[in-house]
């Protein structure tokens, strides 16, 4: 060994984790533990299984309080040595609760089991941990992809990972970096949207408010980046199904998220439970094991997702039984099973070893990854938090943060004559099914999983109805729900109502709905509420549409109709109060579509799609018609570009080339503009994007104010991934597309030469 290297191996500055030889403390203690391990002990690292396979029932009743059953723990815990637990029963418990729990569980380790390996405790914290009571919710992240300003992905990051925290819980099953331009997908609401960059840089703040830079830190939670990969857009729809994606179009859009999540430092990644061109996510060995682990150098560990064992076997048809499943799963590279409620894993895992099936190496390199993480967490000192030691929890600090998140997403889709915001004096009729409950503001994964029932909401928060009577009076405003989702109540009283108001206010939207039950066959918005929305514009009054969605769902039939229309996504709790503002001009808004919004279901569009999808009947290029593009939205005020400013008209190789623009804010109030840079190549040798994002900025400008925003890209911002699957950048003609909205970007051609 070269006297350099081992003088900094000694100090311990720099780690060869998987070659054998220990070179840091944790490096040393890791394979000193594996060394005392029993295949079982290892074998029992490697499962993760659900709270309540550990309780007393029943524990998916309302009231009930979870109860930890010693006899089951000892089993778990003891017989299968299992290493890692997760999620709850059916209500959510206080911070309290869940330090009761969780003490327990890591103190009877702690005193019991041979090696006294702390147990890995995860959730799901999609927006906020939103699995213990009373924390703060934050709206979704597609919502929060809307603010395009990864400020608010950090903060989202920051404040659930304190809070999971407080709740004794270290590991966060989040964020979720699938890629999704596939609007019947039901899970879209829970990620970044459909562009690769905006995603990229949200999950990059992320992180880097979730972990910081050091785990140890009690207010600092891992992350688990989900689903590797290809999750986000099943060709039918329809969650955990079957995506069709090329190898170039994988590396092009759909790795570089995680790529750069695992740059950022995420600590755990979970697969994905549908397929990728018919191979399922967990028995997929070339992009878990080359691609993810090997070309991605990802050193933390990879867990299954739930009960995807049995889908091997019962839904994807690729394995006989559970144990063949779990020999497929882990020889692909799986390091941790999601089993969820018993020991089969463990016991499947160990016979595979002991046949043979399955190398010990594989079961150490995996139980290596999972002690790493769980020796960075801190958990051999302190396995459990003090809920004491938290008191912003639940605080009015974190609830603004929410606040300010969720004013900062909602997005001003029309706004005809000006109509918004609405004087305060006006008499408003407000209507519609997501107007008066704040499950529609939050969504799924609030409190329940479905984040349906209304019995755990927390008191004190505003719906929609509630927040614009506490801004205006109760005397300005009349309410009639109308309709409800898919079916009319009371359209007649409303229309009654309507009469007799200046302004109607019609809330949309969705049902609350997780995974499987939010699948749905028509993205139309259901008829009930088209009618409601066709029958009010009969009363002549102007109609400002709320969109309370998680995703988007089909409205041109009375787009029309509507002066005015708000997308506020899920906007968590506070979201309420942030639409009343925007509505009455206490915030301006200044939120972008994070997705192309489809006019038609049968027509289906990412922005970033090739020149040949555009080709209408007439064999012209107009056919891009959707309803809405991604990146639109509007303002109160307005914004001016000066002609964007390159510092060359030719770069090569290594070269950077920089825009600036100067923008002016022109109109009479302060307000918020999302700079957005695009490029587009204009010939290349696989089909280019039609333009595809590479840089935005959000400024703030006072009336008649006036910033210069600068962007510089390099070579590797003109790259695509060419027909040998490698990232290229070939010579010829480039454009950068640049503005505040995708209907008026300004171009200016360059030429890129390799050298
Ligand atoms: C979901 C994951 C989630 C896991 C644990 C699965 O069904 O697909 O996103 O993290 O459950 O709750």
């Amino acid at each position: 060994m070269h006297y350099f290297t081992s003088i900094l191996l000694i100090a311990g500055l720099f780690t060869i984790p998987s070659f054998g030889f220990p070179q840091t403390k944790t490096d040393n203690n890791i394979e000193k533990l594996i060394s005392q391990m029993s295949l079982e002990e290892k074998v029992g690292q490697m499962t993760n299984i659900g709270l309540t396979a550990v309780c007393k029932g029943p524990f998916w009743n309302d009231t009930d309080s979870l109860e930890i059953d010693t006899l089951k723990l000892k089993k778990m815990l003891l017989k299968y040595h299992v290493g890692s637990i997760q999620n709850k029963g059916k209500y959510p418990p206080s911070v309290y609760e869940w330090h009761r729990l969780i003490s327990i569980i890591q103190d009877f380790q702690i005193n019991q089991s041979r090696l006294k390996i702390p147990v890995l405790f995860g959730i799901d914290g999609v927006h906020g941990a939103n699995y213990t009571a009373s924390s703060t919710v934050f709206p979704h992240q597609i919502a929060c992809a809307a603010t395009w300003d990864p400020i608010f992905a950090e903060k989202t990051g920051e404040v659930t990972a304190y809070e999971m925290r407080a709740s004794s819980i270290p590991w966060n099953y989040a964020p979720v970096l699938d890629i999704s331009y596939q609007p019947l997908w039901g899970r879209i609401y829970e990620t970044y949207g459909e562009d690769t960059y905006l995603a990229s840089q949200m999950g990059i703040a992320y992180i880097k408010g979730s972990q910081g830079n050091d785990l140890t830190n009690d207010k600092k939670a891992a992350v688990c980046l989900k689903h590797f990969i290809g999750y986000g857009v099943p060709y039918n729809g329809k969650d955990r199904s079957t995506a069709i994606i090329s190898d170039l179009d994988l590396k092009e859009y759909f790795i570089p998220p995680f790529e750069e999540a695992i740059r950022a430092g995420a600590k755990t990644i979970m697969l994905n439970s549908g397929s990728v061109n018919g191979i399922p996510g967990h028995i997929n060995h070339h992009l878990i094991t080359d691609i993810l682990k090997g070309e991605l150098g990802f050193e933390g560990f990879v867990i299954s997702d739930w009960d995807d064992l049995s889908k091997l076997v019962g839904a994807h048809n690729v394995a006989r039984d559970n144990k063949e499943a779990a020999k497929l799963a882990v020889l692909a590279g799986m390091d941790m099973c999601m089993v969820p409620y018993d020991e089969s894993f463990a016991i499947h895992l160990t016979e595979l070893v002991n046949e043979g099936q399955v190398p010990v190496e594989r079961i150490n390199d995996a139980v290596r990854r999972i002690l790493r993480v769980k020796f960075e967490l801190g958990l051999f000192d302190n396995p459990y938090t003090n809920p004491e030691s938290y008191p912003l929890f639940g605080s009015k600090e974190f609830s603004d943060a929410s606040y300010e998140a969720a004013q900062e997403c909602i997005t001003l889709l029309k706004n005809e004559n000006g109509i918004l915001p609405l004087k305060k004096t006006s008499k408003i009729l407000v209507t519609g099914p997501t107007s008066n409950s704040i499950n529609y503001l939050n969504g799924g994964w609030s409190r329940t999983w479905s984040g349906v029932e209304e019995n755990y909401n927390d008191p004190g928060k505003s719906s929609v109805l509630d927040a614009i009577i506490e801004k205006i009076g109760k005397a300005n405003v009349s309410f009639a729900m109308g309709s409800g989702i898919d079916k009319e109540i009371d359209i007649d009283a409303a229309v009654k109502l309507a009469e007799e108001c200046d302004f109607i206010i019609a809330c949309l939207g969705e049902s609350p709905a997780t995974e499987k039950p939010s699948d749905i066959d028509d993205l139309d918005l259901p008829e009930a509420q088209l009618n409601l929305v066709k029958e009010l514009a009969l009363t002549g009054k102007p109609i400002i549409l709320v969109l309370l969605e998680g995703r988007p769902r089909v409205i041109n039939e009375i787009e029309g109709l509507s002066q005015a229309i708000i997308m506020a996504y899920l906007p968590g709790q506070e979201g309420g109060k942030a639409i009343a503002d925007v509505l009455f001009g206490d915030f301006n808004p200044c939120g972008r579509l994070p997705y192309t919004y489809p006019r038609y279901s049968g027509s289906i569009w990412k922005y970033n799609h090739k020149g040949a999808d555009a080709m209408d009947k007439d064999f012209t290029l107009k056919g891009f018609q959707p309803q809405f593009e991604f990146g639109e939205g509007l303002s109160y005020t307005s914004f001016e570009y000066s002609v964007p400013i390159l510092s060359t008209d030719t770069i090569s190789t290594g070269d950077s080339l920089t825009i600036k623009v100067d923008i002016t804010n022109t109109g009479k109030i302060y307000g918020k503009e999302v700079v957005q840079l695009y490029k587009r190549d204009m010939v290349a040798t696989v089909s280019p994007d039609i333009k595809k994002l590479v840089r935005f900025k959000k400024i703030g400008l006072e009336p008649g104010e006036t910033k210069t925003v600068s962007f510089t890209i390099y070579t590797k911002d003109l790259a695509f991934v060419g027909t040998n699957n490698e990232w290229i950048t070939e010579t010829g003609e480039f454009q950068v597309l640049i503005g505040g909205t995708p209907k008026n970007l300004q171009t200016k051609k360059f030429y890129y030469r390799q050298k």
